[in-house]
């Protein structure tokens, strides 16, 4: 399936430059190594399994694949920004990988630690309450570019000096970071299947957040393993929505929904709606009455998030007891509604804002210096 919504490919690499390892199937693997099927076996228990950041740990590999397999890189997120919050149970990055900025973020509870990665650096969806969808779009990553986030918050974990609260392992991947993952539809399936087959994470711990692209929500169905599915829809009729979320204008609610219940249907898993809520635009009990009618009768569970506010935007988060209120509506009409908690305030929780900090900082630097450099 072609990605016909962002038309920007990713840059191609001149076939002299390095490979990234993270980015080859087994067939490519296998190439590159030229040995049989069980030394890319050993490679791919060093890349997912160990995590290990350079092909010289790999040591039970001869010395000679060793040698042509270090001409290439495995990874190729540079760490820009490290930020830890002050309880240490949330890390958020800012790496740079060639041209892009890509942001993750890891949080950690006392029996789970959830990765939340980019798909792509920005967005082209525009939703006007979200920092990566004012930042505009920059390009597609690749699916070692997702799975590296990964891995990179892997190494964290099971570096005990970081004195980190939780478990000593990645446990849940949300691909709610910067970008539309159906958007990225074949890198973001490779980065599923590389998840869940090579390093190991069962298919319900990952979840796939969408605005929901019926067609490729209907693709993923097919495609992929019995992943969760979380649409984002925010609002419970079209009006509302068509501004909340640019892409509704052409894939109205109703189709969303549709490709939510065949998905449900197809992989014996609810689906999830999230709700952002904004004061005095979609938090009303009405708009909870009327998105209990829509999620209702297909069994979906209500995930309320209260706004996390970004810089550039007038919206404002409904407050606690309003979001209460919100969800209380819901479960009065039986919906399965929660609310989710926000992590990390201190560090600008919602992703796209460490990314749109960084690039504010820097534009200040270049006007400072164009200043100075006038006097
Ligand atoms: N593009 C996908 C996945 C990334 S965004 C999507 O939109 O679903 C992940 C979730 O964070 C979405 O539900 C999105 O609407 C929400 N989100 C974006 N900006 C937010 C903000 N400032 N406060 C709270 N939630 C936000
Ligand atoms: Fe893109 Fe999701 Fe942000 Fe909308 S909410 S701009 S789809 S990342």
């Amino acid at each position: 399936m072609e990605d016909t919504i962002t038309t920007v490919p990713l840059p191609r690499a001149r076939s002299t430059d390095p490979l990234n390892l993270l980015d080859l199937d087994d067939d490519a693997l296998r190439v590159l190594c030229g040995g049989p099927a069980f030394r890319v076996r050993q490679i791919k228990d060093w890349l997912y399994v160990k995590s290990v950041s350079s092909v010289a740990e790999m040591s039970n590999l001869p010395l000679e694949m060793r040698a042509v397999l270090s001409k290439h890189e495995v990874g190729r997120l540079r760490e820009e920004r490290r930020e830890v919050s002050a309880d240490h149970k949330t890390v958020k990055w800012l790496f740079r990988s060639e041209d892009a900025e890509i942001e993750t973020v890891l949080m950690c509870y006392p029996k789970r630690a959830t990765v939340c990665v980019s798909v792509q650096a920005g967005c082209a969806q525009g939703c006007p309450f979200c920092a990566t969808g004012q930042s505009g779009f920059q390009r597609q990553l690749s699916a070692g570019e997702i799975v590296e986030q990964v891995l990179h918050a892997q190494r964290e974990l099971g570096d005990s000096s970081r004195r980190l609260f939780g478990p000593d392992h990645v446990t849940n991947v949300v691909f709610m970071g910067m970008g539309e993952p159906l958007a990225n539809y074949k890198n973001m399936l490779s980065a599923l299947r590389r998840l869940h087959e090579d390093v190991g994470l069962s298919a319900r711990s990952l979840t796939v957040s969408t605005i929901g692209i019926p067609d490729r929500i209907r693709a993923l169905a097919q495609d992929a393993p019995p992943v969760t599915l979380a649409v984002s829809l925010h609002a419970p009729d079209n009006r509302l929505r068509d501004l909340l979320v640019p892409p509704n204008r052409r894939w109205p609610l109703r189709e969303v929904l549709a490709a939510a219940r065949d998905f449900a249907a197809a992989k014996g898993r609810r689906v999830t709606a999230e709700y952002t809520l904004i004061e005095g635009v979609n938090d009303s009990p009405a708009q909870a009455l009327a998105l209990a009618g829509l999620v209702g009768p297909l069994g979906m569970h209500v995930n309320c998030i209260p706004l996390n506010s970004t810089p550039d935007t007038s919206y404002r988060p409904s407050g606690p007891e309003t979001v209460a209120r919100f969800a209380a509506v819901l479960q009065d009409r039986g919906v399965n509604a929660t609310v989710r908690q926000t992590r990390g305030r201190d560090l600008d929780a919602a992703c796209g804002q460490l990314r749109a900090r960084s690039r504010a900082a820097a534009e200040a630097t270049r006007q400072r210096s164009q200043v100075t450099g006038a006097r």
